[in-house]
């Protein structure tokens, strides 16, 4: 696990447009923060910003007590979970929960190790062999949750992993990543747009507008009515 910290972070996207400026967040260790906002304020810039997926224009990312602006996606000991699930199709359930660790070098046994406690996790042990296309949505989406949780990384980001779920199945995976979040305590960085989501996993909510943070507090003080 890490702190995460966000210093003074901005986007400038080429041709001028501001994306996101002067945005200062101090995530600790296994903390889960929530980003809520309206479309296009800049939560999935500032997350891929996070993740190395997008160049920094101003300010730093710090993960742990390191500064990650220029450190490449795969060694920054994130691991990110995608709405539209990311899985490679021409793969198992279980390559593609491997794959990621068997490029690291990760041993055989290790990772086999890792595989059998994030499927148990998420209870996908039973279909380990099937191709991403013989799976529900639902299913899909633990897959996608499950390549995240065996890099046992330092933390989490999550860019609406719950919005092409319908409502019932919605409601299931939220509780189901709570009960993630108690059990395993890794740092998290959560984007949604949907107000249940935010209020049931926040610790803290960060509320984004025209790129800068409006509010930043616990879900309680962010939607208590003055
Ligand atoms: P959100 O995730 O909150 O919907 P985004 O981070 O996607 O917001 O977008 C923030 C702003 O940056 C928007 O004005 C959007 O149009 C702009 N933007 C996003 N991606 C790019 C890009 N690749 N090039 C230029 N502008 C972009
Ligand atoms: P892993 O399973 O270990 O994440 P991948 O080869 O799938 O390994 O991904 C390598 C890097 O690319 C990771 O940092 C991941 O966050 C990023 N990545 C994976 N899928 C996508 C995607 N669909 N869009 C953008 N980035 C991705």
């Amino acid at each position: 696990m890490a702190s995460i910290t966000l210093k003074n972070l901005g986007k400038i996207y080429a041709g001028g447009a501001r994306a996101v400026g002067d945005v200062n967040i101090d995530i600790a260790d296994g903390e889960f923060i929530v980003l809520v906002g309206p479309s296009g304020c800049g939560k999935s810039t500032l997350l891929r910003m996070v993740a190395g997926l997008e160049s920094i224009s101003e300010g730093e990312v710090r993960i742990g007590d390191r500064v990650v602006n220029e450190v490449e996606p795969a060694d920054r000991d994130i691991a990110m979970v995608f709405q539209n699930y990311a899985l490679y199709p021409h793969m198992s359930v279980r390559q593609n929960l491997a794959y990621g660790l068997k490029n690291r070098g990760t041993p055989k046994a290790e990772i086999e190790r890792r595989v059998k406690i994030a499927s148990d996790i998420l209870q996908i042990g039973a279909f380990l062999d099937r191709k991403p296309r013989a799976l529900s949505g639902g299913q899909r989406q633990r897959v996608a949750m499950g390549r995240a949780i065996v890099r046992e990384p330092a933390a989490f980001l999550f860019d609406e992993p719950l919005s092409n779920l319908d409502a019932k199945l919605r409601v299931a995976m939220r509780l189901e990543i709570k009960q993630l979040q108690k059990r395993l305590r890794t740092t998290s960085l959560y984007v949604t747009h949907d107000q249940l989501e935010a209020m049931t996993l926040a610790d803290r909510l960060v509320v984004l507008n025209g790129g800068r943070i409006e509010q930043i507090g616990t879900p309680l003080e962010v939607y208590r009515r003055p």
